[in-house]
């Protein structure tokens, strides 16, 4: 089992973000801690040490930006998670960290309380693209964070990267791609911008359409040529592309992001946080001060919880089946047919056979016949939601 922890705070809202994330002020951020805490007592006494007794083999602080908190808050929170639950000695503990927001008294205290993975959003190593997008770091800042966090000790260091942005050129891209893979970090997670409707970027967008103006955002060619890119350089450098968007060096693969997809039960705490046990999904409640009231006390979340009733689903059998696909497919492994057979309890040929063998015939899938895996080819990775809505029930 893997525990999530959301943390909604963020110093500025960056210009393409649909997160649930916010600028709050301190009291309201002591208070939703103060309910967090309340939250993890919960879950601890149906999952932890005094219910069910669940081993925890990652916990993944994310957000937001959980490394606005002060060092000895985030700490307080994960110190109450190992009180509460049973974690593994090899457990990942991963804190998604903001360069904007780190020093080095916050790092040696992440250490210190055990702490052993971040993830460093870059996004990008030009300034210019950074102010466009909105981060509130220049990449100068990301360099003394990163290093930082090197010479404290830390050993597992993922760096988020973007491409496709306003501004972008395949110069600069494959710049920002240099300048990372010097400072050879373990995982690189690289992603394409999506306007998202409702953010800052997606308006101006707009805007810059109806007036006629340039938006700089990179033609569609130039970003399949960014993707393509990001696979060559990172595979020329030793990284694994293990997951459609998520590199890694051998060992290195995320457990959190792993367990998701193997769909492994998970626990998520604090707003809008999701949650899946034994094929029960539900999901927290959006609203920061509906959250902060119903977890005011421990009294009171027993009573209530904090779910969104209309987002709790028991999932079917089809459903099971449907994401033991799309899940298991967007790791390059692919899916074991061995693994469905235990799962279900029937062969996957009965139910999957005929769509696989048109996607393989497409070349989009392909069969090792020895270890029974079906995976995405190269070409299937470029269009991989198209087929993976073909395994819907
Ligand atoms: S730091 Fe992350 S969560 Fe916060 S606004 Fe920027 S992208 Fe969104």
């Amino acid at each position: 089992m893997v525990i999530y922890v959301h943390i909604p705070f963020c110093i500025r809202k960056c210009y393409y973000c649909d997160f649930l994330s916010g600028t709050y002020n301190e009291e309201k951020k002591s208070a939703y801690v103060i309910s967090l805490l309340n939250e993890i007592e919960y879950y601890g006494k149906k999952y932890g040490k005094s219910g069910r007794d669940e081993r925890i083999n990652s916990v993944f602080f994310g957000g937001g930006t959980p490394s606005v908190l002060d060092g000895d808050v985030l700490c307080e929170i994960l110190l109450k998670i190992k009180k509460e639950f049973s974690l593994e000695h090899t457990a990942e503990i991963t804190v998604e960290c903001n360069p904007g927001t780190v020093d080095r008294d916050k790092l040696s205290k992440y250490k210190e309380a055990g702490v052993n993975r971040l993830s460093i959003g870059l996004q990008s190593a030009d300034d210019k693209e950074l102010e466009r997008i909105g981060r509130i770091h220049s990449y100068k800042q990301f360099l003394d964070a990163y290093n930082m966090a090197r010479q404290l000790g830390f050993e597992n260091i993922n760096i988020d990267l973007m491409s496709a942005l306003p501004g972008q050129t395949m110069e600069s891209y494959k710049d920002t791609i240099k300048k990372i893979l010097q400072l050879k970090p373990e995982h690189i997670s690289a992603y394409s911008l999506i306007l998202e409707e409702g953010t800052c970027l997606y308006d101006t967008v707009n805007r810059q359409l109806e007036q006629g103006v340039d938006t700089g955002l990179p033609d569609e060619d130039t970003e399949r040529e960014m993707y393509y890119l990001t696979g060559r350089m990172l595979k020329e450098a030793g990284y694994n592309r293990y997951e459609i968007s998520n590199y890694a060096k051998s060992g290195y693969e995320c457990r959190h992001n792993t367990a998701y997809w193997r769909r492994e039960d998970y626990i998520g705490m604090g707003i809008g946080a999701a949650s899946c046990v034994d094929d029960v999904r539900t999901k927290n409640i959006d609203n920061i001060d509906k959250y902060i009231e119903i977890f005011d006390n421990i009294e009171g979340v027993r009573k209530n919880g904090a779910l969104d009733n209309d987002e709790t689903n028991h999932l079917t059998r089809e459903d099971k089946m449907a994401e033991f696909m799309f899940l298991g497919l967007r790791m390059t492994e692919g899916i074991s047919k061995v693994e469905f057979l235990k799962c279900f309890e029937c062969d996957y040929d009965t139910i999957y056979g005929g769509v696989t063998k048109r996607l393989i015939e497409q070349r989009l899938l392909k069969e090792n016949e020895k270890s029974q895996q079906i995976s995405l080819t190269e070409l299937g990775l470029d269009v991989s939601n198209s087929v993976m809505s073909e395994f819907l029930l």
